[in-house]
């Protein structure tokens, strides 16, 4: 097992942007990738397009297909073909087949909304859950066992190791310390076979195409205590972390459409350039001063993660109304 992080300065720095299609593109995911983009670019970087649709039910029909226009609008070019994760369910199964195999997870009958909601990314307090008691800790041997006892098909959880405070260094928040069993408890990695929970499924993404940078929103912050304990469990090296502050509506929550519509796509319609778009997330990061239109290829040349402003950016009008 390797459980040294890939902060090596001579790999070639590999990203990926992982929109989910269950909304479109908006201001807020747009400018995490923007910045992820820009980060790899700015070092001779490659970025994988990765599309996370394992949400089934909550992927909106056309929103793939959407998501890689706007990217492509904005500039934000990937290296190769998106890879769909809806597209590597074998993959995630034997993954979860391998941590079954030596222990660490065991099934839950539990049915709680937490489990329904594993499969997105927990960016919004209702995803996060409350702190798992451990119910089923130790309750069955076995999946089949347990389905025999309550005809219900058990999810997986992840069983916490006894040391479960995880240290990590992000390039963005410095030494963050998370406490996995008081944050969340054994957490849900599958909500049964052939369901990867997204924990699962973005470590075993992350360490198949050997992806040694990730840069992303701040709500996913704490998250990364419980992905650590999968790369470790997996046998994959950690890849840098970058969380990266979020942009907010006047309320001080993460943007959403409750703030209105800020989608990309909406506002291409209006007649909005890119680079106008593109001058706008450089300026609402601190990486530029005016609003003068920029393409994002010429942000690359002067960029600098140390620039970037760390509290997180509120909208309080249509920036072009
Ligand atoms: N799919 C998540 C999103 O839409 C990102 C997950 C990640 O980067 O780990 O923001």
């Amino acid at each position: 097992m390797n459980h040294t992080t890939s902060h090596s300065s001579s790999q070639t720095p590999l990203g990926r942007l992982a929109p989910s299609p269950t909304g479109a593109l908006h201001l807020g995911n747009a400018r995490s990738f923007l910045l992820a983009w820009l980060s790899l670019r700015s070092r001779g970087g490659n970025v994988l397009l990765r599309i996370e649709d394992l949400d089934g039910p909550r992927c909106k029909p056309g929103a793939v297909e959407q998501c890689i226009e706007d990217l492509d609008w904005l500039g934000l070019h990937c290296d190769g073909d998106a890879q769909l994760q809806s597209l590597r369910k074998e993959r995630f199964d034997l993954a979860l087949a391998h941590l079954e195999a030596k222990g660490l997870v065991y099934p839950c009958v539990c049915t709680r909304s937490e489990i329904e909601r594993a499969q997105s990314a927990p960016q919004d307090p209702l995803d996060h859950g409350s702190l798992y008691p451990g119910t089923c800790r130790d309750r069955f041997a076995t999946a089949k066992e347990a389905k025999e006892a309550t005809g219900l098909d058990p999810a997986w959880r992840f069983r916490l190791p006894k040391q479960s405070l995880i240290r990590f260094e992000d390039r963005i928040h410095g030494q963050v310390a998370v406490d996995v069993a008081l944050d969340c408890g054994d957490f849900v990695v599958a909500r049964k076979n052939t369901e990867a929970a997204y924990q699962l499924a973005v470590v075993v993404d992350d360490g198949d195409f050997g992806i040694n940078e990730v840069l992303r929103g701040d709500d996913l912050l704490r998250s990364t205590a419980r992905q650590i304990l999968l790369f470790r469990a997996l046998g994959f090296s950690e890849p840098v972390w970058i969380h990266v502050p979020l942009v907010c509506g006047e309320d001080g929550r993460r943007l959403a459409k409750r703030h209105g519509d800020t989608r990309i796509a909406s506002y291409r319609r209006r007649g909005i350039k890119a680079e106008e778009m593109i001058a706008f997330l450089a300026f609402s990061c601190g990486l530029r001063e005016n609003m003068e239109p920029v393409s994002a290829q010429e942000l690359v040349q002067d960029f600098d993660l140390a620039r970037i402003s760390k509290e997180p950016f509120t909208i309080e009008r249509d920036p072009w109304s």
